[in-house]
């Protein structure tokens, strides 16, 4: 009946609750836990200082475990690696590994963009993920299996995740209570123990969850998908913005930056000759010099659903120019696993075409 039931979405607290009703000794829980999350066991048969007959009750109860490898795609110089995995429900999500390699100024790092839901339905127009529409909600160990996944890929080659970012498919706020569980277990010290300065959430800016966020006493950064510094423009490719325009959204994120004395990144996917102009960077930079924030340009990645392009290459520089005026911070993401349809969204969609050309 319970067969169902993934351990990875049960807390500390549920796991005690379940041994207690099995009357478990107390310390078994501890056990359990740094199996799943120090050793990160695939099978209940690896649980070896549990006794035979609790493995069996537990295999009997719960599965392990339900994200099936669909697609497992490296890029050609290796450092981008992405897999869409698929899930109970027949709906498919996707998990990036971006490798950036040591440079004077940063250490290696492995970062990992996971989804928090399959789907979305919050429709930006340019966005290959809300071109597909809502599936469901992942729960909060389906996001904490995606990391689990890679971080038993790297430690075969002696390697680790380093930093975490929900930038996959999904609205992490639009499932605020699965995020945060699975945040809280990403990084409890006890288990997987990443520090939470190295993960990131990235809203399209749902301001009560903002505001609640702010309130959370966590260290966890936090980024805003902004795209356009006015209503009109930004309405026409965000729907959110009707129920939470820019005046709304930047009250929310002052509130933010006050509670937290964190600093806020706002991400802009530069498109060619849409909101690159120097109207849209000036209004930018009026609405945010004061703010505690970071700016990221992020050249658009193009997708079936949306006829523009990348900003050219002068164009991001003219943009970046006015921030610098305004002294605002500021930086251009670099474009990885282009090669294998690495951006949020982009592998699922390919899937579905292929899919239907195959029926
Ligand atoms: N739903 C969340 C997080 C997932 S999207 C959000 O919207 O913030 C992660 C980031 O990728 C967001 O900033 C999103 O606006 C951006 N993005 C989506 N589609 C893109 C595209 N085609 N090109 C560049 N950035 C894109
Ligand atoms: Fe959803 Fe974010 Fe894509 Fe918008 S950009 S459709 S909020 S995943």
């Amino acid at each position: 009946m319970k067969k169902s039931i993934s351990l990875y979405d049960l807390s500390y607290s549920d796991i005690q609750s379940q041994l207690q009703e099995w009357k478990q000794p107390k310390f078994r829980v501890q056990q359990i836990w740094e199996w799943l999350y120090q050793k990160h066991v695939v099978s209940f048969e690896e649980m070896t200082n549990l006794p035979a007959t609790l493995r069996q009750q537990l295999e009997d109860a719960y599965i392990l475990g339900r994200l099936d490898t669909v697609i497992d795609l490296t890029s050609k110089d290796g450092l981008t690696r992405k897999i869409l995995f698929e899930l109970p429900g027949n709906v498919r999500i996707e998990a990036v590994k971006m490798t950036y390699k040591e440079t004077e100024k940063s250490r290696r790092r492995n970062t990992l963009c996971i989804s928090s839901q399959a789907g979305c339905a919050l429709g930006c127009t340019f966005c290959a993920t809300g071109q597909g529409g809502f599936q469901r909600n992942l729960t909060s160990g389906e996001i904490v299996e995606q990391v689990l996944f890679y971080i038993r890929e790297l430690a075969k080659k002696d390697d680790r995740v380093t930093n975490i970012v929900f930038m996959g498919m999904g609205e992490p706020f639009a499932n605020y209570d699965n995020v945060m569980s699975a945040v809280r277990k990403l990084t409890d010290p006890n288990g997987i123990g990443l520090g939470a300065r190295r993960l990131t959430i990235s809203t399209v800016g749902l301001a009560p969850q903002i505001e609640r966020f702010a309130q959370e006493n966590i260290q966890v950064n936090l980024a805003i998908s902004l795209h356009a510094a006015t209503d009109e423009l930004r309405g026409k490719s965000m729907p959110v913005n009707d129920r939470y325009p820019i005046a709304e959204l930047m009250k929310a994120c002052r509130k933010y930056v006050q509670a937290t004395n964190r600093r806020i990144s706002f991400e802009w996917a530069m498109i060619n000759r849409v909101n690159d102009t120097v109207q849209q960077a000036t209004f930018l930079a009026e609405q945010i010099q004061d703010l505690l924030c970071h700016v990221n340009l992020i050249p658009l990645n193009p997708t079936k659903g949306f006829q523009h392009q990348a900003s050219d290459p002068l164009r991001i520089k003219a943009f970046q120019a006015i921030l610098n005026d305004y002294g605002v911070p500021n930086s251009v993401r670099a474009r990885k696993g282009l090669d294998i349809n690495a951006a949020c969204g982009q592998l699922s969609q390919q899937y579905d075409v292929e899919l239907k050309s195959a029926q």
